[in-house]
């Protein structure tokens, strides 16, 4: 018996069939942006289940149940979308539980995508061997999930960890969520991307640099593996939010891993090694002792395997009471 992952996203919904083991023997995915989400999100997930099904002749009756990742704040008892951060129309209200349970008669558990993702890693990823860790995910934004006691810290409706959205600026900039100063303002990869075209801007930095190219994630780590000057500065200043919101989620949990996902954790040398440098300097030693940090070792589909996880546990604890 195996079960359905989806994982749906601001622009896709990744679906995949998922074995006991947390191994992904088939997935597919399909736009929920094509029409700016005139088409509400839960419309066009329920559409793409189905074709996923008849495309892998998959039926019902040979699946244990569905686990959902999803994108926003999601009330883990309902299943329902209570908040989002940035703006994404028709998605506030979705009943993703209840409208899956009744459109293909199976049950159904849903959780956050950033706190799918950190179960992933504690079930079959980096985290397996810990039982206390901070996981954070940095791109566009910054997402994460914390493990306490090998459990995933939920709060009580399931919307903690939202790491993103601490603020480390009491001034800052103004961020999605409507507050200001969000960590996410000034450690996620779009930041960093700020503050170099505001370098450029400013004539600081000659914008010849990148070769009238884009400047982005994968253009900037270019020319830092160049070893230029100012731009090394400027990542600098970058790496130091990143390690100040990093120190102070040590002191509050006392983990002893940290997890960095999103694309950049696969530079080693540039961005996680010099990272745990910085966090391991300015945390106070005791917290320093066996705390180890690294790149988180699942990639896209952490979030698809996390929920499974998630329903896993969520039908196992059903079982008992
Ligand atoms: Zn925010």
């Amino acid at each position: 018996m195996e079960y359905i992952g989806i994982d749906i996203g601001g622009t896709a919904v990744k679906i995949g069939i998922i074995d006991e083991n947390g191994t992904v023997l088939a997935s597919g995915h399909y736009s929920v942006n094509f029409d700016r989400y005139e088409t509400p999100i839960l419309d066009t997930v329920v559409k793409s289940l189905g074709i996923f099904l008849s495309k892998y002749s998959v039926k019902s009756v040979n699946l244990k149940g569905i686990g959902v990742s999803a994108t926003g704040q999601v009330d883990i008892h309902t299943g329902v979308v209570t908040g989002t951060a940035g703006h994404i129309k028709n998605w506030k209200k979705s009943k993703i539980k209840e409208t899956l349970e009744n459109r293909f008669n199976l049950p159904v558990a849903v959780m956050n995508d950033a706190n799918c993702a950190a179960l992933a890693e504690k079930w079959i990823g980096g985290a397996k061997e810990v039982s206390n860790a901070v996981i954070l995910t940095i791109g566009t934004g910054i997402g994460g999930g914390i493990l306490v006691n090998s459990e995933i810290l939920t709060g009580s409706d399931g919307l903690a960890g939202e790491i993103g959205h601490f603020t480390i600026h009491c001034q800052g900039k103004p961020c999605t969520c409507g507050n200001t100063g969000c960590y996410e303002q000034y450690a996620s990869v779009t930041a960093l991307i700020h503050m170099v075209t505001e370098a450029v801007d400013k004539g600081l930095f000659p914008k010849s640099a990148f070769q009238d190219g884009p400047i982005n994630g994968k253009t900037i780590f270019e020319l830092l593996a160049a070893h230029n000057p100012l731009l090394e500065s400027i990542f600098e200043e970058w790496l130091d939010y990143v390690a100040f919101g990093l120190v102070n989620l040590v002191h509050i949990f006392n983990p002893q891993l940290i997890l960095i996902g999103g694309g950049i954790s696969v530079q080693e040398t540039l961005f996680i090694k010099p990272l745990r440098q910085k966090v391991h300097q300015q945390v106070m030693p005791a917290f320093g002792k066996g705390l180890s940090l690294k790149a988180a070792a699942l990639g896209n589909e952490a979030g698809m395997i996390g929920a499974v996880y998630f329903y896993k546990k969520e039908f196992a604890k059903q079982t008992l009471r």
